[in-house]
Formats: C-alpha cells, sequence, structure tokens
C-alpha cells in the first residue's frame, strides 16, 4: 500500500503532510443556510483561492478551500477532483497531441511540478493524490448526507511548466487555467473523473461560486474570469457567483485595451498589435447577445499570448494565439467568444460529445460574419469546411477505412487531430447549417435561444439540446440529429 502523498514530478519528493482532521479552517458560509427553494440551482462547490505568483513568474503558491455541498445522492463517501497540473509533469504522455508537439514547446520540452503541503479536511480521514494520473479522491470519515457540506483544504506549490499550452508560462504571460482541483461533475451514481485527454477540451464541469486572492507584483497586468472587486497593494480580489472555471492570466509588460458597448466590457490583454480585436469581441457579444440572449456577465476578456492552436475558451475569457494572422484573428475571435454561450453559459460534456459545443460555436461564426455583412466570408468558411471533409473522408475511404467521422465517440476515440477536426469543427458545425437552412436562421437562432435559457448556467446532454431545440414545433432538433447522423453532408 503507498501513503497517501503528495507527489512532485521532479522527484524530490518535497511533500509533507496529508492533514487527514482538526484542519483549522477559515470561517466561511454555510451552504447549509441556503432556501429549499435555491438549492437545486445553487452551485454544488464554492472554491476560496489564495494564489501568490513568484516575481521568476513561474512559481505559484496556492491556498485553496472548496466547501462541497451535497445535493447529488443520498450518501457520498468520498468527493473526486480532477488535478490537470499532473498531466504537465511529463510523467505520463505529452499533454498534447503529437501533431501540436513543438508549437506548444517552442522553448524545448520541459516539466512542469507540483508539491503538496496540505491536502485534507476536518471530516475527512485519508486523501489519494494522483494515484491516477490527475485524480485526487478525499476519502470522509462519515458519509456525507445530502443538503450537507463539507470543506475541503488544499496546500500546494505549483512549478509552471514553460510553454504555450493552456496551462503554464512563456514570455509574455502566465496562464493558470485548470490549475486546482476541481470537484467532478456526479453523474449515473459516481462522480465522473476524466483523464487529461491531449486532444480537445477535456473539461465538463459544473459551475460553481469562487472567490479568489491573488498576490502579483503591483506592475503587473492581469486579467481573470472572475470579476475584480478590490485590489490593495500587490493584492488583488475577485469573485464570481457562477463560474465553471477559474482562469487567471498574468503579464509583466502586456497592454490591456478596453472597450464597452451595448452591455458588455471587454478588456484584451495583449503586446500592443491587437487593440483591434476588442471591437471584434464586442460585435461577437452584441450579435449573439441579440440572438441567443444575454449572457450572465457583462465582462469579457481576451488574452493574446503563445499558444499552440487558434484558440481556447474560458468562462468570461479566451485565449488567442499571438501568432495568428491578422486574416485569421476575427473569425477566431468570434468562434471563441461564442463559446460564452456553448460552454460556459450552457455547459456539454465536452468528453463524450465534444461535437456539442464547437458545431454552434462554428455555426455561430457563420452567424457573425453574415451579420456582419460578410456573406461571402462566411460561404468561404464553409466552403473550406466541406473541403476538409470531404477530402478526409476520400483519401481515408481510399485507405480501406470506413466509420469515418463518427460525432457519437468519446474524445479519447478520436484516431487523431485530422480526425478530430473534421468532425467536430467541420461535419458537425455543417450539420447544424444545413439544419439552420432547413427551418430559416432565424428560427434556428430561436429555437438556440430557447436552449440557452433552458440550460443557463448548467448542464445539457445532446438529447436534452435536441429536445429543447424541438421546443418551438419546427422539428429543429429533430433536423439537427439527422443531420449530425446523416452519411453524406453535401
Ligand atoms: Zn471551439
Amino acid at each position: 500500500m503507498r501513503e497517501e502523498i503528495a507527489i512532485s514530478n521532479n522527484m524530490t519528493k518535497k511533500i509533507l503532510n496529508v492533514i487527514f482532521a482538526a484542519l483549522a479552517l477559515s470561517p466561511l458560509l454555510c451552504f447549509a443556510q441556503c432556501t429549499a427553494d435555491a438549492e437545486t440551482s445553487s452551485p454544488s462547490a464554492r472554491y476560496e483561492l489564495s494564489v501568490k505568483a513568484d516575481e521568476s513568474e513561474n512559481s505559484i503558491s496556492v491556498d485553496m478551500t472548496v466547501t462541497v455541498k451535497n445535493t447529488f445522492a443520498d450518501n457520498l463517501d468520498s468527493l473526486v477532483f480532477a488535478f490537470y497540473p499532473d498531466a504537465f509533469t511529463l510523467k505520463t504522455p505529452l499533454p498534447v497531441d503529437p501533431a501540436f508537439t513543438d508549437a506548444a514547446y517552442p522553448y524545448g520540452l520541459n516539466a512542469g511540478s507540483y508539491s503538496f503541503l496540505q491536502a485534507g479536511g476536518r471530516d475527512v480521514k485519508r486523501v489519494s493524490l494522483c494515484e491516477t494520473p490527475c485524480r485526487i479522491e478525499a476519502f470522509l470519515s462519515s458519509p456525507l448526507g445530502y443538503g450537507q457540506s463539507t470543506e475541503i483544504v488544499f496546500s500546494y506549490d505549483l512549478t509552471l511548466p514553460v510553454c504555450a499550452t493552456r496551462y503554464g508560462c512563456n514570455d509574455f504571460s502566465v496562464n493558470l487555467t485548470w490549475f486546482y482541483p476541481v470537484l467532478c461533475r456526479y453523474k449515473d451514481g459516481e462522480f465522473a473523473f476524466e483523464e487529461y485527454c491531449p486532444t480537445g477540451d477535456p473539461f465538463a464541469f459544473d459551475c460553481a461560486e469562487y472567490g479568489l486572492s491573488l498576490d502579483c507584483p503591483q506592475d503587473w497586468q492581469v486579467l481573470c474570469s472572475a470579476p475584480q472587486t478590490e485590489k490593495d497593494g500587490t493584492v488583488r480580489k475577485y469573485r464570481s457567483e457562477h463560474l465553471r472555471d477559474l482562469a487567471i492570466f498574468m503579464s509583466p509588460e502586456a497592454q490591456i485595451t478596453t472597450l464597452s458597448g451595448d452591455g458588455y466590457t471587454v478588456n484584451v490583454m495583449h503586446d500592443g498589435s491587437r487593440a483591434y480585436a476588442a471591437k471584434y469581441a464586442l460585435d461577437a457579444l452584441t450579435i449573439f447577445s441579440s440572438a441567443f440572449g444575454d449572457l450572465p456577465s457583462d465582462e469579457y476578456s481576451l488574452v493574446f499570448t503563445p499558444f499552440m492552436t487558434a484558440g481556447a475558451e474560458f468562462s468570461n475569457a479566451a485565449m488567442i494565439s499571438s501568432s495568428l494572422p491578422f486574416s485569421e484573428t476575427e473569425k477566431t475571435v468570434a468562434h471563441e467568444t461564442a463559446h460564452q454561450w456553448w460552454y460556459y453559459a450552457v455547459g456539454s460534456d465536452q468528453v463524450s460529445a465534444p461535437w456539442q459545443d464547437e458545431a454552434l460555436a462554428q455555426w455561430s461564426t457563420l452567424l457573425y460574419f453574415e451579420k456582419r455583412d460578410m456573406r461571402g466570408y462566411a460561404d468561404a468558411l464553409r466552403k473550406g469546411m466541406n473541403d476538409a471533409l470531404t477530402d478526409y473522408l476520400s483519401t481515408q475511404s481510399a485507405l480501406g477505412e470506413d466509420g469515418l467521422c463518427d460525432v457519437s465517440r468519446k474524445i479519447t476515440d478520436y484516431r487523431d487531430a485530422t480526425d478530430y477536426y473534421v468532425t467536430v469543427y467541420c461535419k458537425a458545425a455543417l450539420a447544424a447549417d444545413i439544419c439552420a437552412k432547413s427551418v430559416t436562421t432565424n428560427e434556428f437562432c430561436r429555437a438556440l435561444a430557447v436552449y440557452a435559457k433552458r440550460y443557463a448556467l448548467s448542464f445539457a446532454t445532446d438529447e436534452e439540446m435536441f429536445a429543447a431545440l424541438d421546443e418551438s414545433g419546427k422539428g429543429t432538433g429533430r433536423l439537427f440529429r439527422a443531420a449530425l447522423f446523416a452519411a453524406k453532408y453535401r
């Protein structure tokens, strides 16, 4: 039997105590005080983080208390968390698809590391720290009854990998995303832990309440997915009652461009060359709000930083590659901004059904250009998707492959990045487009608005999405499903 200890990939074994009981916890609000009628919609987890960033930029200290209320089952014997910094330690296969290794590690392969100083709580008898990669399980001393709450405390140090991925630091910014133990979703009678997958976005989590106290050099620029509430010297505080993830971006030398209008404020972190992108983001927020309904938050951040692919979405924020050519920037901003509806506001299972949010983000990008009177550009994007899909199908068929581009696969079942791209970003998006053309763009938007409202800050399976789209009586969900699973798309 292994001891329940924390692990540092640099093999220093600088680990310390897992605290099993009697931790002195800071006072927190009691979830039990929540009213009964708020119970179903209130988050099941509240994270209070204290993060300290060292001047050296790649060393981070984190103290976190997560309060978990059992809204899941009669009794819980343990709580399961995902801890993705473990994927960047190079103990296991690289956290990026082989096709992106050079882009992800432009400074050469290097490992991040972590070391836990504390992991436990007053109701915790032991904690398993990443014995299974990226998985933390806190075993409770007695079952947590339905409606009861408990607190788990984690204190740990991170040494960030130097890379151009979601998590890590580079020569422009420190990118802290998925850097803390995240409570897994509870479904089908258990916590649904998902190991980090190098393809796509292996994140499927519920919204939660977040509080952050961030201590970093006073002259650093910072953007966070939670709104800032206070700044006192080197300490800045942030809070949100409903984030699907907490993301922090810090840079010693960035510029921040801010643009407001139509009820939204956009902040762009960049090197001085991307101020123009704020207008794209604001236009996208305006167009998508008109089509799908307002977002839960009125502040949105874009961070232009070295990044291995075009972009990535977070709650109230997106990373965009700073090496994108001008011609690619607007569509990437539109796509990532659409994820504020189809990822952040409406959660979906990005592991089991990665097409669900990506197809809608892609289709929303087409809508953006049509609303901007750039129909020719939208048609060029359609053609690009169709050509990529057709080429892939014909070359793979010629090689004797079958069962191609099946959207019902889990993210781990795609054969490579190309398979994933043409299936999720092209085939599924074209299916949405076929559906929109069948019922009209306006009707498709109306159906998506129903879906967005029904599952705001919640989570929808693909079948729940089809059912919501069908509510208008136009058969929109049925048509979308038929197009997704049809043998041919053009
Ligand atoms: Zn996307």
